[in-house]
């Protein structure tokens, strides 16, 4: 099964249905999963993400223009099965109240800014990446949006401007505060690559991983843990007072030397600033590394990694859950010659998603084992696929 051409036949199917007629434009963007490098981002450090076969497609024509109305655009999301009216142009105050097409008003708000004079147009959108399963489908959803933006106004935005105006717009009209991480990877993944993002200088580097006996498979744990909410930003706080005690600006600029030369400062209390700024600062050392062992195909390493990786968000971030951990449990019984690589938690925690490098040879096995085995000790099935480094943003017809 494609993943993109059955979507994209989906779409344009629907907009005929919905539209009488053949859209002009197809566009897509990709979800994503990070490999390794969480919890670093606000750190000013590394991540790795890479993006997935999983997408938003988008399929458009032209709308009618309104006369002396402000110009609007008409969009039905599938996922949804709603529509939603979206403004054009003036000036696009954020809502009170998040609403699905917000991310879609917001990215619009921000090609708007950039000089983007879109036409009025009626649009089609469907997603296979889940939507709030961790895998990015917000992120996904804006690039594809400022992508059919670029294509139907004619004017192609520079890259990193355009990954930072859909950041902006789940910052302003979504009211989530993420890193780059989602919208970088989306508007640049590249095909058999993954990419190594610097989130202080915030250039990527892209990283090959298309060895065919190597798959990346995703595990959803299908639990997402009630939070109060101030998890995110207690562990921000921590990581932030953490570098104060250090006198550096951030977690980035500390080593494990300068940990150890705080260390009964940071254990004060609770110990729990030297084990939070003990997690960024390998974190960071295991994603560069990381990237350096896949270019030597040195799959030992890239297991370990991943492990351990799992093991300082497990115990020194303390953002994991029983459910991830059994997953890592069954995935490291599963190594050596049972086609497992390695495997950790993915995405901000307390549930969604793990990742793990499996040997593509044993990836049935390895899938009905999780299966098998976390339903047995949870009683919940894992949703599992297994995929490849995809492209990034992409126009399919125009
Ligand atoms: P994630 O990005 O991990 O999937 P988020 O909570 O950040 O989860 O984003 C999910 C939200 O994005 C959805 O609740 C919805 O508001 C919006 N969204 C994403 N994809 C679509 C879609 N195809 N149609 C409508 N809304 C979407
Ligand atoms: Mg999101």
């Amino acid at each position: 099964m494609n993943y993109l051409t059955d979507l994209t036949e989906e779409t344009i199917s629907d907009f005929r249905k919905r539209y009488g007629s053949e859209p002009e434009t197809v566009v897509a963007a990709p979800g994503r999963v990070n490999l390794i490098g969480e919890h670093t981002d606000y750190n000013d450090g590394f991540v790795f993400p890479m993006a997935i076969e999983r997408y938003t497609v988008i399929a458009a024509g032209p709308g009618k223009e309104s006369g002396s109305a402000p110009r609007r655009g008409i969009v039905y999301s599938g996922n949804m099965n709603e529509e939603a009216e979206v403004l054009l142009e003036g000036a696009i105050a954020p809502e009170k109240e998040v609403k699905w097409y917000s991310y879609i008003q917001g990215t619009i708000a921000g090609c708007l800014e950039k000089g983007l004079n879109p036409p009025a147009f009626q649009a089609v959108l469907h997603s296979n990446v889940p939507l709030g399963g961790g895998l990015s489908s917000s992120a996904s959803l804006e690039v594809a949006t400022a992508t059919l933006m670029e294509t139907i106004s004619k004017k192609k935005l520079d890259p990193v401007e355009k990954a930072l105006l859909c950041q902006k717009a789940e910052h302003e009209y979504a009211g989530m505060p993420c890193g780059i991480m989602d919208q970088f990877i989306s508007a640049m993944g590249e095909k058999g690559k993954a990419m190594l993002l610097d989130c202080r200088s915030r250039v990527p580097k892209m990283i090959p991983l298309e060895n065919p006996e190597i798959l990346i498979m995703i595990t959803n744990s299908n639990v997402k843990h009630k939070l109060t909410g101030s998890e995110y930003p207690e562990r921000r706080r921590s990581c932030e007072q953490a570098a104060a005690i250090m006198g550096v600006a951030k977690l980035r600029d500390a080593s494990l030397d300068l940990l150890e030369k705080y260390r009964a400062d940071l254990q004060k209390g609770d110990g729990l600033l030297y084990r939070r700024a003990h997690h960024v600062i390998t974190e960071d050392d295991r994603t560069v590394n990381m990237a350096e062992a896949l270019v030597r195909e040195d799959w030992d390493a890239v297991g370990s990694l991943m492990f351990a990786s799992h093991h300082s968000l497990q115990y020194d971030f303390e953002v994991s859950c029983p459910e991830i951990d059994i997953l890592v449990d069954i995935a490291r019984s599963l190594t050596g010659a049972g086609g497992v690589i390695g495997s950790r938690i993915t995405g901000g925690g307390f549930g969604g998603c793990s990742v793990s490098l499996v040997r593509a040879d044993k990836f049935e096995s390895v899938q009905r084992c999780f299966e098998e085995e976390y339903y047995k000790k949870t009683g919940i099935k894992p949703t599992i696929f297994a995929t490849r480094p995809a492209q990034g943003a992409a126009v399919i017809r125009s």
